[in-house]
């Protein structure tokens, strides 16, 4: 039997320089040559090979998504879908027709409603419940930083006016009466919502929610990932997978563990511990723990992203980790040789994650440290010269920049900061590494889509609007560069992924379109014909 596959007939992008390849040669789970036609009959020459003529298509690096959550992914695709509901009326009407659609549901979960569609911009339990008053009702919002529910769902989580807000996390109350009105931010979502569903979840639901998940990257050229919350329940789903899969999986997964906030240092370092034990016994081509996850602050939107100078309402955000707690927390990874990834939203919330980063250099000397900061949707000039010169790399979503989802966000800060919204050249500019990601399910996971954004500032759910800062934007070989080699770069991997060259990993995809040829308008058009993960087809249209 042969395991050599020459793919010829092909316009090959790289992400390893401009020149475009001919064809490749794959052996066993790696790729033998990757060049010209020529070269490669002269590598297979004298041996068996199968042959696959791609009729001229275009192949790329399989796409590596730099930040994702799969298993929360898989299980918000089974979810009332929310995201395009641009009115309360129209959120409603779907809440009763998901009722109506299985009326023996035990609770009904939806997912991705704007806030720019509720009057006001704040959500209330009676607004679910003037439609669904007689089960429990948990709805995400778009950027999975507040969770707006139903009266009902107060009650599943025992939420009364007597709950304390957990370090973190806000829990909206009635200013006259003290009664949870029906949103929960950051970990007051992370500490009552997601446990209370979590516990009704069970195993096989779980695993069929990672199954989606995979199903749903391979269709669209994703071949790794980096899973940037990882807990518990999410590592068991993806260590049955790996079982099932004789040691392998469909995908490549690169895991953050998450490290909930507490002000006991002690409870803080044992997760870190917890974290480093985890990047010993959980590390295969297919499946590893790289490095803890932090979410220093919460989001714009929600007005929880945590800003030098107050929102346009004259708020401002509490840090969710003052820099007394996550300095130690930093620093103690960074010993162990761990990945930290910290999400900072706000600029001073970047700020204080340089100081943690700063810290942690000075107290364990020089060392391979490759950190991240997520998100970045608001920095200063100053952060981003000072993050280049650490070597900290700048993970950020182009499909954050959808002028689709900036109405809200603008008006939240309301002032000059907008003008200098996801500024993505700006750190390639300053040195940095810039790794590009989807964040799903906040944000939808299909990377060709978030090219366009990439490369455009235009909006993927409606591209007639006008582009959101296009001096942002970045040109096509970049973009598809960030979202693959730098992405590897990200998670410490770029000596096997990321690139087409001899050597690599065989994880590649071919496209029905080339949008070097065809421009970039097409990357919203064309479709993934073929992913191949370490030398298999793990998907065909
Ligand atoms: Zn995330």
């Amino acid at each position: 039997m042969t395991t050599r596959t020459l793919y010829r007939n092909a316009r090959i992008f790289t992400a390893d320089g401009p020149d475009l390849a001919e064809a490749l040669v794959v052996d066993g789970e790696r790729l033998a040559h990757v060049g010209s036609e020529a070269a490669a009959l002269e590598v297979l020459s004298g041996s068996d090979f199968a042959e696959v003529d791609l009729g001229g298509a275009f192949v790329m690096p399989g796409f590596v998504d730099a930040h994702t959550h799969l298993v929360m992914m898989g299980e918000t695709m089974q979810k009332v879908a929310l995201r395009d509901a641009g009115t309360l009326a129209e959120i409603q009407l779907r809440l009763k027709e998901a009722v109506a659609a299985d009326p023996g549901a035990p609770r009904i979960l939806g997912s991705g409603w704007l806030f720019s569609a509720i009057p006001g911009g704040t959500p209330t339990a009676e607004m679910i419940d003037a439609v669904v008053p007689d089960r429990p009702v948990y709805l995400d919002a778009n950027d999975l930083h507040s969770v707006w529910v139903n009266k009902a769902a107060l009650a599943e989580m025992g939420i009364d006016k007597d709950t304390p807000n957990p370090l973190g996390g806000i829990i909206e109350r009635d200013p006259e009466t003290g009664e949870a009105t029906g949103l929960l931010h950051e970990t007051a979502m992370h500490q009552y919502a997601w446990p209370t569903l979590a516990s009704l979840t069970s195993d096989a639901e779980r695993d069929a929610q990672l199954a989606t998940a995979f199903e749903h990257y391979l269709s669209t050229g994703v071949t790794s990932t980096i899973d940037m919350a990882l807990g518990e329940d999410e590592l068991a789903a993806m260590l049955r997978a790996l079982e099932a899969g004789g040691g392998t999986l469909p995908l490549r997964i690169n895991a953050h563990w998450l490290v909930a906030p507490s002000e006991d240092h002690e409870k803080n370092l044992a997760q870190v511990a917890r974290a480093a034990a985890l990047s010993r016994s959980v590390n295969t081509p297919w499946l590893r723990v790289v490095g803890i996850k932090i979410i220093a602050d919460g989001v714009i939107d929600g007005c929880t992203a945590a800003m030098k100078e107050p929102y346009s309402d004259g708020s401002n955000a509490d840090l969710i980790w003052a820099p007394e707690y996550l300095n130690p927390v930093v620093a103690a990874a960074d010993a162990e040789g761990l990945q930290v990834a910290i999400h900072a939203i706000g600029d001073l919330a970047s700020e204080v994650a340089l100081d943690a980063f700063e810290h942690a250099n000075a107290v364990n000397g020089p060392r391979d440290r490759r950190h991240r900061i997520e998100h970045m949707e608001t920095v200063t000039p100053e952060s981003i010269e000072r993050l280049a010169r650490l070597g900290i790399v700048a993970s950020m979503q182009p499909v954050h920049a959808d002028p689709a989802v900036q109405e809200n966000w603008r008006a939240m800060l309301g002032d000059e900061r907008v003008e200098r919204a996801y500024p993505w050249t700006e750190f390639t500019d300053a040195g940095a590494v810039l790794a590009l990601g989807s964040d799903a399910p906040t944000a939808p996971h299909p990377p060709l889509p978030n090219m366009y954004i990439a490369t455009t500032r235009k909006s993927a759910l409606e591209p007639s609007l006008p582009a959101n800062l296009p001096k942002y934007a970045l040109d096509l070989a970049s973009a598809l560069s960030h979202a693959t080699r730098d992405a590897a770069f990200s998670c410490r991997r770029e000596h096997e992924l990321g690139l087409l060259a001899p050597g690599m990993l065989a994880d590649f995809v071919v496209l029905d379109t080339d949008p070097f040829a065809a421009g970039v308008d097409s990357l919203l058009s064309s479709s993934v014909v073929l992913t191949v993960v370490g030398g298999d087809v793990k998907f065909r249209k």
